[in-house]
């Protein structure tokens, strides 16, 4: 087991409520910009990287709402806990978020903070499925995957070599971070993403294998639909995925075999809700939605720029508006929001498009290393 410094994060974090994106953060972050000469420069301390989390997050809040229950939370925060704590990068401020819609997403913001919806728990069979969605997610948070997308653009160069307004910049900043991690990774990141993650939860004692049976009910799910939806929405071909999954299992002697079916059945009751069925936001009310699907962050990153204007809106609905932050599909000219009622007849991605709560508030959950260790004894985890 790792130090006992650990449990005083884990604690001090659960309790600690997820931060604004502040006057001193955008100052922080904008001192980091400025200080690169160009985007390759661009270097974050964690402390740093997890200031823009806590925005990024706030974003993806405002848009999902958070099922306000801390038992889910806290089931959630075991599962993810224990395997954060045998990541690469233990002593990040790792939180757990239950996001409020029939949607099936996950998502990870940088620094630590990783989402998954009450819609894609309502798809899951076991415990070891969570564990190896939330593996996936934990990669590309300890593989800074959001950071170097944002590297890779030339926009982030430009910001860089503004003078003064670090909030503006750190605004800026946001707006990139949160587009790339709404519109997913490119093709490596996520197939690193998965292998890595199924290694991680094989290490805890979670049987592997169930990250291929989540996409596979994922895939019939979405099968009656033109496009690819939600979580993994760009990520690789599903048949390229089964199959390198299977590999990592079979090269790497991935031998673990908890599943944990009961335990999931008995802390997640939520049923599915059909994706032809789901209610999707209306237009104009959240831009992250309606027309067409995101695209992976290589593309959507060229538009950025010019949406940056329109992320300076005033706040709606108290919350900060993502509108423009995910470019329109091919065409760049439609409106971003069309959207009503079923979508997915319309090639509209409906798991992300659909609607959420109006709560953004953080749930608080304590959770210790010590629970942590219980949690894993009573599921005969390594
Ligand atoms: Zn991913």
């Amino acid at each position: 087991m790792k130090s006992n410094a650990i449990a005083g994060t884990l604690a001090l974090m659960m309790m600690m409520p997820a931060l604004a994106a502040g006057e001193e953060a955008g100052t922080q972050l904008g001192s980091v910009l400025k200080r690169a000469k160009q985007a390759s420069d661009l270097h974050m301390s964690d402390a740093e990287e997890q200031k823009l989390g806590e925005a990024v997050s706030d974003n993806i809040r405002t848009r999902y709402g958070v099922v306000q229950d801390p038992a889910i939370h806290k089931y959630v925060t075991l599962v993810g806990g224990a395997l954060a704590i045998a990541s690469t990068r233990p002593n990040l401020n790792w939180r757990f978020v239950v996001l409020d819609t029939d949607g099936v997403n996950a998502l990870a913001a940088p620094g630590g903070i990783i989402h998954v919806t009450r819609g894609a728990l309502s798809l899951m069979k076991s415990e070891a499925e969570l564990a190896d969605v939330l593996g996936h997610e934990i990669i590309h948070i300890t593989e800074k995957h959001t950071l170097k997308a944002i590297q890779k653009g030339t926009a982030t160069k430009i910001a860089a070599e503004e003078s003064g307004a670090g909030g503006a910049v750190f605004g800026e900043l946001v707006n990139k971070a949160t587009n790339v991690v709404m519109a997913g990774f490119g093709r490596g990141e996520e197939l690193e993403a998965d292998q890595k993650g199924i290694v991680l939860a094989n290490k805890v004692g979670y049987d592997p294998s169930k990250l291929a049976a989540f996409l596979t009910t994922l895939s019939e799910r979405n099968k009656a639909s033109t496009e690819k939806q939600g979580l993994f929405a760009s990520h690789p071909e599903m048949k390229e995925r089964l199959e390198k999954l299977e590999k990592t299992v079979k090269d790497q002697k991935l031998t673990a075999t908890a599943t944990l079916e009961a335990r999931y059945a008995s802390h997640v009751s939520y049923k599915p809700v059909a994706i032809t069925e789901i209610a999707t936001v209306e237009a104009g009310s959240a831009g992250l939605a309606g027309g067409g699907s995101a695209k992976p962050s290589d593309e959507s990153k060229k538009e950025t720029d010019k949406s940056g204007e329109k992320t300076e809106e005033p706040k709606k609905k108290g919350g900060f508006s993502l509108k423009g932050l995910v470019s329109p599909s091919k065409g760049g000219e439609k409106s971003s929001g069309e959207t009503t009622g079923s979508s997915a007849a319309r090639g509209v991605d409906a798991e992300r498009g659909a609607k959420g709560g109006s709560n953004k508030n953080v749930v608080v959950v304590n959770v210790a290393l010590s629970d942590i260790n219980a949690f894993k004894k009573e599921g005969k985890l390594n």
